[in-house]
């Protein structure tokens, strides 16, 4: 008797952490072997794909606000610093700066 079933493994979610055949009918065929629409490995290649351009686009863009974030704070931290300065040490730098 022929299988007809897709030949596709489910994870299984809860205790086990095995997997078990897929239950649909393997109605497209890949190298011999059936599979259901969900398990056919070209149609799975295309969905790993588009994850991954998604993940690396989302990736990109919390990359760029997170050199914004660090620039951001750099710039904070640098006007404190410079809050925290008083008006003596400027005059030492710019007594420094006209000795140059
Ligand atoms: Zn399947």
């Amino acid at each position: 008797m022929e299988n007809n079933m897709c030949v596709g493994e489910v994870h299984e979610d809860g205790r086990s952490a095995g997997f078990h055949q897929c239950c649909r009918k393997g109605s497209l065929e890949y190298k011999g072997k059936k599979y259901c629409k969900t398990h056919y490995p070209p149609n799975e290649e295309a969905k790993r794909k588009e994850r991954e351009e998604r993940w690396e686009k989302n990736w990109a863009e919390r990359k760029k606000e997170w050199k914004r974030e660090s620039n951001q704070e750099r710039l904070i931290s640098m006007i404190k610093k410079l809050e925290s300065y008083d008006k003596s040490d400027f005059e030492k730098l710019k007594k420094l700066a006209n000795k140059c």
